[in-house]
Formats: structure tokens, C-alpha cells, sequence
């Protein structure tokens, strides 16, 4: 009969590999894609959400079309537990997915532990992450509305690997923006735990010295050990306690619960490591892990762009091993990662990874990929034109 493939998460790993699924088996697989949120909420252009140029609609694309168009069946529900022996889906409701192959795309989970003080109760209602787009990002650009001109918004960054790297810096730029158009005494104070800014460095401290001087303070090596929400505290291993009006705290991360609670985070007991030819588990067969879950490859970002590319390399080896052919030998993936300065003025950095099958991992090829040389509002135009077809290939 019909092979069935059952894919965890519909963001942008897993909505991708859905319709690619259908697609490229000709609708000859069974395709089923669990999914809690009603729609598709995106991080990227989120940041712009918090800058007031774009709102929350602006970023949110329905999953219909996977259904309609391409045949998927959508379920509303959570995946809580995977019987890999019997290759049995559990979901929150109680109801049970039998798949031949599992995909999940689970994304991030905080590591709350690594914070004590935001175990109390209503702490994190008040510190937001904002680093899942919704409620959260509408939240955040509600409190940074709300704060008084001359006030601090204070974002804390964990040591990478981290959910795309440049977007903590992005964000920063645009919260800059705002405060400089709206409450031009207000301040920006980046609390890094990393050595050095961590993804297009030059580029972003241009920026902070050419348009954000006396708005933007970057500090590099500041490891947040804990938060008082009650009084707007942060505290570092080595450094003196900071208040700020508004806390925005990245926590460390791994992957999502469904992946860890299944034993396949078998780097650090964080991360997933995968077979970079069909994307399968090397913790667990006929299971398939895509995007921020995965144990990256070198200089690989945790990206929607890399996720979306995982989920093609998913699809077409699936595809291949559910028809008794063999994956692609040779895969390549490309990544572009654009970041607004400004509400308009963007800047990129993009590389191109291939299969090295001695060393079985993914290699850049050499001389390929590269940085803007300056922001221009001609790569916020390819900024903006990036997202809207990652959104449709992924959901439309
Ligand atoms: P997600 O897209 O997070 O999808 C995971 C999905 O799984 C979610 O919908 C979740 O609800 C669902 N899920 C989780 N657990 C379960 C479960 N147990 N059962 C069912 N469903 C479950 N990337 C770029 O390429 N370009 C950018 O410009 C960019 N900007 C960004 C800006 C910000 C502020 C942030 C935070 C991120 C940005 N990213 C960007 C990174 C990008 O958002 C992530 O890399 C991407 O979302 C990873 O895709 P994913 O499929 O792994 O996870």
C-alpha cells in the first residue's frame, strides 16, 4: 500500500518537507503534519514586528494550502512520545499516528534550568524571549512601547549555537530604530555571553558606530547566570548585577522536547546528529531531523534558510528509500541570511555546503557564499522578497 510519513512541527523544516513529500512522490505518500498552532507564525522579519514597520499578520501565513493544494493532512495537536520499536506517533490528545518514517522539525527548547529566578511564578510573562514569533513578539513590542523615553531595553545573548545566529544583533538595529525615532533618550544594551559578536561582526558594529552611537552599548562576555523579574535585574558570572526597564533574555537552547524525551539528542544532550545524505537519525532509524534540532555542520547557521533546505534533502531521500532507490550521493545546501539595520537597510551572509563523504559531513565550498560590502535598502528589497518566497515554498 501507501507509504506514511509523519512529520512533527510545521515551521520551517516541517511545513517544507510536507508539501515536498507530496509533491515529489507524485501523492503517493501519505503525508500527515502535527502541528499545535493554527497557523504559521515567522521569526524572520519578526524583529521588524518589534521596530513597529511590519505587524504580527504581516509575518503569519495559514497552513490551507498544505491541505488543500497538496493533500496533506493537517492534525492540531502535539506530538508528547514516539514508540520507535513499533514506529508509533503519541499525540497530547491521546490519538496515535503509525508511520513507515517519522520527520521531526521540532525546533528549540529553553533551558529554563540555566535561570532559577524565571522558575517563579509570572516571571516569564514579564522577561520575554521573543525568540519563537506570536504572542511573545507582540508582547515584547508592547512593553518597549510602553517604556519611557530615557529607559533601557536590555537583551541577553547565550554562548552559540544558538537559534540564527546574526538575529539577537538584527534585533538590537531595530529596537535601535524605533527608540531613535520614538523615544530618542532611550538606550540598547547588548549583553553578549559570547566573545565577540557572532555572525557578520563587521558589519553590525558599523552600524552601532555609523547610525546607533550613544543609542547601541555592545558587551561582550557577560554569562547571565539569573533573573529577578520583580525588580529588572540580570546577574553574570563576572560581571556586577545590570537593571534595565525592559529584559529580553535569550536563553541557552536545544532541541525540542519530542526529539530530546526520544533519546535522540546525542550531542551534549542537546543537540540531534543526523546522516547529512537522507537527513535520518543516527540515533534512531526510519526518523529524520531537521532544522535549529540538528548538531550543525561546520560554519552551518541555525536557520530557517538551512532547515528549509534540510527539508528538501529529507524529501528526496525518503522519496527515494520508500521507493527502493538510492539518495543523492552528492547533496548541496546553500544558506542566506539577511539582517535589517534599519527598517529598510539590510545586510547578508550566504554560503553553499557540500557532502564530503569521506569526512561524511557537510564541507563550504570554497570561494562560494560571501558578505555585503554596505546595507542598502536594495537588499532590504531582496530581504523582504527572500521571506516571501520561503513562506510560499514552504506553505503555499
Ligand atoms: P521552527 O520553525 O521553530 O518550527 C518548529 C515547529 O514545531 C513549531 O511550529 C512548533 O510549534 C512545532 N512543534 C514543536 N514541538 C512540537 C511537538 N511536540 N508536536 C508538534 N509540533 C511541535 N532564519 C533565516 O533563515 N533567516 C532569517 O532572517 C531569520 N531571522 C530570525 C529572526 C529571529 C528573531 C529568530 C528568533 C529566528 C530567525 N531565523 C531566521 C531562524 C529561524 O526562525 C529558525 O532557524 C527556523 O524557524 C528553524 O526551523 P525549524 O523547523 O527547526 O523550527
Amino acid at each position: 500500500g501507501r507509504g506514511k510519513v509523519v512529520v512533527v512541527g510545521g515551521g520551517f523544516g516541517g511545513a517544507t518537507a510536507s508539501k515536498y513529500l507530496r509533491m515529489w512522490s507524485d501523492g503517493a505518500l501519505d503525508v500527515t503534519l502535527v502541528e499545535p498552532n493554527a497557523a504559521f507564525v515567522s521569526c524572520p522579519i519578526s524583529n521588524l514586528v518589534l521596530e513597529g514597520a511590519k505587524q504580527i499578520a504581516d509575518v503569519t501565513v495559514s497552513y490551507d494550502n498544505l491541505a488543500k493544494r497538496h493533500g496533506v493532512k493537517v492534525v492540531k495537536d502535539s506530538a508528547v512520545g514516539i514508540d520507535l520499536d513499533k514506529r508509533v506517533l503519541k499525540l497530547a490528545s491521546g490519538d496515535t499516528l503509525a508511520y513507515d518514517r517519522l520527520v521531526l522539525s521540532p525546533g528549540v527548547e529553553f533551558l529554563w534550568d540555566a535561570l532559577p529566578g524565571l522558575a517563579k511564578p509570572g516571571a516569564r510573562d514579564k522577561v520575554l524571549h521573543a525568540w519563537k514569533a506570536g504572542p511573545q513578539t507582540v508582547a515584547l513590542r508592547q512593553q518597549l512601547e510602553a517604556m519611557p523615553d530615557g529607559g533601557v531595553y536590555a537583551l541577553t545573548i547565550p554562548l552559540a549555537p544558538y537559534r540564527c545566529p546574526p538575529g539577537p544583533y538584527e534585533r538590537a538595529c531595530l529596537v535601535a530604530h524605533y527608540f531613535s525615532r520614538a523615544k530618542p533618550k532611550s538606550k540598547v544594551l547588548i549583553l553578549d555571553a559570547n566573545e565577540d559578536v557572532t555572525s557578520k561582526a563587521a558589519l553590525f558594529k558599523k552600524a552601532w558606530a555609523d547610525r546607533y552611537n550613544g543609542i547601541i552599548d555592545y558587551r561582550p562576555r557577560h554569562s547571565l547566570t539569573d533573573v529577578d523579574a520583580a525588580t529588572g535585574t540580570l546577574k553574570f558570572e563576572f560581571n556586577d548585577d545590570i537593571k534595565a526597564d525592559v529584559l529580553n533574555v535569550l536563553p541557552p537552547q536545544r532541541a525540542g522536547d519530542i526529539a530530546h524525551n526520544a533519546g535522540l539528542t546525542t550531542a551534549n544532550k542537546r543537540w540531534c546528529e543526523v546522516d547529512w545524505l537522507t537527513m535520518e537519525s543516527k540515533a534512531a532509524k526510519n526518523v529524520h531531523i531537521l532544522g535549529d534540532a540538528l548538531q550543525v555542520a561546520p560554519l552551518m547557521p541555525k536557520s530557517g534558510h538551512m532547515a528549509n533546505q534540510h527539508a528538501k534533502v529529507a524529501a528526496a531521500g525518503i522519496v527515494a528509500l520508500m521507493s527502493g532507490r538510492e539518495p543523492n550521493p552528492l547533496p548541496i545546501y546553500n544558506n542566506t541570511c539577511y539582517s535589517f539595520v534599519s527598517a529598510t537597510e539590510v545586510v547578508h551572509v550566504s554560503s553553499v555546503h557540500r557532502y564530503d563523504a569521506e569526512k561524511k559531513t557537510l564541507l563550504t565550498v570554497p570561494g562560494s557564499g560571501g558578505l555585503s560590502d554596505v546595507a542598502s535598502p536594495l537588499e532590504g528589497a531582496y530581504a523582504l522578497g527572500w521571506a516571501n518566497n520561503i513562506w510560499a515554498d514552504a506553505l503555499a
